[in-house]
This record gives structure tokens, C-alpha cells and sequence, in this order.
């Protein structure tokens, strides 16, 4: 520990430290401020106040440098330290969307802070104490926080939130390591503190990586949600027009080379103008949400459900022959009629789709022929009387 101590000043460490979390703090505020969509993210916000409470800390610890000392300054500081490892806590759970039960944390932590006032009250500021409660209470946060991110759910995101974790840990390695060194030393060791140089260069590295890791995470997390919002209809959440051009180009091209057919699906609501004036447009709405439901839960992984209009949905079924294309539309077709929609308000009520479908076959055949042929077995579905399903050719 020595050795460390001899290498490097503790003042100039204490000043890096709250100049490099000044930094991250005014960062997360300048994002979270500046930038609309990252606005909808509360934990940056958090992270800016979590990185404020360290800067405020360290910076409290350095004053006396320039002789500014005043009672309580050094508990102070350290109270300060604690809250921005509060603060980051929180700032983690909320930005993983993690349940507030996960929270329960704060109960041992916030029972060790009272011990450490209270003991401050009474016995002044001891050093040794100080350390052992401090870095207790600080190493049980930083395992919290590195578990959040550790068990973080998204897959873009795991692999730096993985490494934010690790880093986490290690830094509560330190901390014990800290504790053990105290708890090693005799009762009336009171030179000066070795393990603090060593803390501090650790606290460096630790906001050195999980700044921009942080920052990594949340371009990841905001990639993915334009992603979602290009791919995605916003009412019913299944996919858009979009997607389903884009699949049935590329599934026709590969459909081409293996042989296999693709089908299409043109699904049409029937006198969804009549459901619309009986219960509104809310009321549309609700139902065309519980149709792509009833639609996303008869249908193969594989295959893909888009809505492609204001009450028409297309189906892509992936190596459909034409019986099984026919025996997926009727399916669809019978789950449809036999929902029963509840609304909001309780009333319930049945509707059913028309579906007309086409079967990719010859290879002069484009993705755009296929949609028009099913476009129109539709048509003729609705000119025979609805709720049916017509195949093109038929
Ligand atoms: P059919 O298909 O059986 O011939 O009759 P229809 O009444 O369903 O015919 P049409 O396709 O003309 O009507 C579609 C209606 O869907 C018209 C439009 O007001 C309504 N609509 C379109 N988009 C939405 C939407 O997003 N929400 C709601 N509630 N209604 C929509
Ligand atoms: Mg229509
Ligand atoms: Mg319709």
C-alpha cells in the first residue's frame, strides 16, 4: 500500500477525481438537456446528479489544500461521495428499467450512514472508522449497481453494460481490500492513510471506463428505438408496410433460387366503417388492436404479420404450398370471427376479415405481381360476400 502512497500525490488525486466527474456530470446534463430523445431517459439525468455528488465530494476533500478547513468537512465530503453512489444506483435502475423492489439495498446502506454520523457525533472524525463504514456502505452499492448492470436484459446493450459491471465489481474488490487493511491495522494506528492514494487512482479508472461505456449503452438503446420506430405500426405494434416489403423482396429472391413458394396475405376488416361509426374511432382502434393479436398468435415464427394500411394487415408465410397457404388464411380467418372483443368500456363485440392470398410460383414472378394477384382475390372475396377466404386463380 506504501508504495502506492509514495508514487503518487493524494491532493492531485482528489483534484483529478472531481474534475473528471465535474466532467461526466456536465456531460449527462449538457445529453439530457440538449438532446429531445434522450430527454425521454431519466437515468441520464441521474447519472448527471450522481457525478455532481462526486465532484462536489472530492472537490470538498481537496479544499484543504488551499487551507480551507471547517469542521465536519471531511464527513461532509464523504456524505457526499455515499449520495453519488446512491445517486448512480438509482440512476442504473432506472435507465434498466429495473423494479424498484431491487431498491432494497438502501436499507442496510442507508443503516450504515446513520452509524457513521452517529459515531462522528460522538468520537469525532476518526479515520479508521470513517474507511471501514464509508467503504462498506460504498462497496454495497457498487455491487448493487454492477448486478443491475450485469443482469441488463438487452442484448445490444449487454456487452458493454457486462464490462460497466465488471468494473463495478472490481472497484468493491478494492474497497474491501481498503476495509481489510484498516481492520489489520493495530487500534492505535494513527499515521497517515496509505489506502486512500490507491482508492483514489481506482475511483479515476472506474469513471474513466464507465463514462464512456455509459455513453455507448444509451447510443445503443437510442438506435434501437429508431430502429423500432421505423419497423413497428404504432397502434398495434406488429410490424409496418416497410418491413413487409422489405421481407417479401428478399424472401421471393431467396424463394427463386431454393424452389419453394411464398405466400402473401391481403387481410381486409369488413365493414370496419360501420364498427367505426357504432363505437368511434377509439373504439377502431381498440379493435384493430385485438385483431393483429388474434392474427400475430396463429401464425409461425417464421412467418410475419404487417399492417400495411388503415384496417388491412398482410401475412408472409414462409414455404407455403397452396394448401397450406389455404389452410392459414381459413385459420386466421375462423380465429377472427371467433374473437370476442372486449372494449374498454365492456361491451364486447365480433368482427370478421375477408382474405385474399396469392402463391408465389413461376420465377418470372416479382414481389409486386404477388401483392396485386392477392389484392385481387380479396376484392373478389369481398364481391362474394366476406368473411371468406379466395386464393388467386381460384
Ligand atoms: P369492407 O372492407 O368490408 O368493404 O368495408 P369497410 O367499411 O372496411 O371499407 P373501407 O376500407 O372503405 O373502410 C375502412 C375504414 O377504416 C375507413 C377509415 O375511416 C377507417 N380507418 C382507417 N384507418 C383507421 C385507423 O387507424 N383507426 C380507425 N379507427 N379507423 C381507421
Ligand atoms: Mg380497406
Ligand atoms: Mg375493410
Amino acid at each position: 500500500m506504501e508504495w502506492i502512497a509514495g508514487l503518487v500525490h493524494a491532493g492531485t488525486l482528489l483534484l483529478v477525481n472531481a474534475l473528471l466527474a465535474a466532467l461526466a456530470s456536465a456531460l449527462f446534463f449538457a445529453l439530457y438537456l440538449g438532446h429531445p430523445r434522450v430527454k425521454r431517459q431519466p437515468g441520464v439525468l441521474w447519472w448527471g446528479m450522481s457525478y455532481a455528488a462526486f465532484a462536489t465530494g472530492f472537490g470538498l476533500l481537496f479544499l484543504p489544500a488551499f487551507h480551507v478547513i471547517f469542521p465536519g468537512l471531511q464527513l461532509i465530503g464523504n456524505l457526499s461521495i455515499d449520495a453519488g453512489a446512491v445517486l448512480a444506483l438509482l440512476a442504473a435502475n432506472l435507465y434498466l428499467e429495473r423494479s424498484r423492489r431491487r431498491l432494497w439495498v438502501l436499507v442496510p446502506v442507508v443503516m450504515i450512514a446513520l452509524t457513521e454520523a452517529g459515531l462522528v457525533l460522538v468520537e469525532g472524525e476518526n479515520l479508521r472508522h470513517m474507511v471501514i463504514l464509508g467503504g462498506a456502505l460504498t462497496a454495497l452499492l457498487t455491487v448493487a449497481t454492477g448486478a443491475a448492470f450485469w443482469q441488463c436484459k438487452d442484448e445490444a446493450q449487454r456487452p458493454v453494460a457486462r464490462l460497466a459491471a465488471i468494473f463495478h465489481f472490481l472497484w468493491a474488490a478494492m474497497l474491501l481490500v481498503r476495509i481489510g487493511w484498516w481492520i489489520a491495522q493495530p487500534a492505535e494506528f494513527a499515521g497517515k492513510d496509505p489506502t486512500s492514494t490507491f482508492g483514489l487512482l481506482s475511483r479515476i479508472v472506474l469513471t474513466w471506463v464507465i463514462t464512456p461505456a455509459l455513453l455507448w449503452m444509451l447510443t445503443r438503446k437510442l438506435d434501437a428505438e429508431l430502429i423500432r420506430h421505423a419497423s413497428q405500426d404504432p397502434l398495434t405494434g406488429v410490424a409496418n408496410r416497410r418491413v413487409m416489403w422489405e421481407e417479401g423482396q428478399g424472401r421471393i429472391a431467396a424463394s427463386h433460387a431454393r424452389g419453394a413458394p411464398v405466400a402473401a396475405l391481403m387481410i381486409d376488416v369488413d365493414h370496419f366503417k360501420s364498427i367505426n361509426d357504432r363505437w368511434g374511432h377509439e373504439g377502431g382502434d381498440h379493435v384493430l388492436i385485438a385483431i393483429a393479436n388474434t392474427l400475430s398468435r396463429h401464425i409461425r415464427e417464421k412467418d410475419i404479420l404487417a399492417r400495411v394500411g388503415g384496417e388491412e394487415f398482410m401475412v408472409l408465410l414462409h414455404d407455403a404450398e397452396a394448401s397450406a397457404a389455404n389452410e392459414a388464411a381459413e385459420r386466421l380467418r375462423q380465429a377472427v370471427e371467433k374473437k370476442t372483443i372486449t372494449l374498454p368500456s365492456g361491451e364486447t363485440l365480433h368482427c370478421t376479415v375477408s382474405i385474399g392470398y396469392c402463391l408465389s410460383t413461376g420465377k418470372e414472378q416479382s414481389w409486386r405481381d404477388v401483392v396485386v394477384a392477392a389484392d385481387q382475390a380479396l376484392y373478389a372475396a369481398k364481391q362474394a360476400g366476406r368473411n371468406r377466404v379466395v386464393g388467386a386463380g381460384d
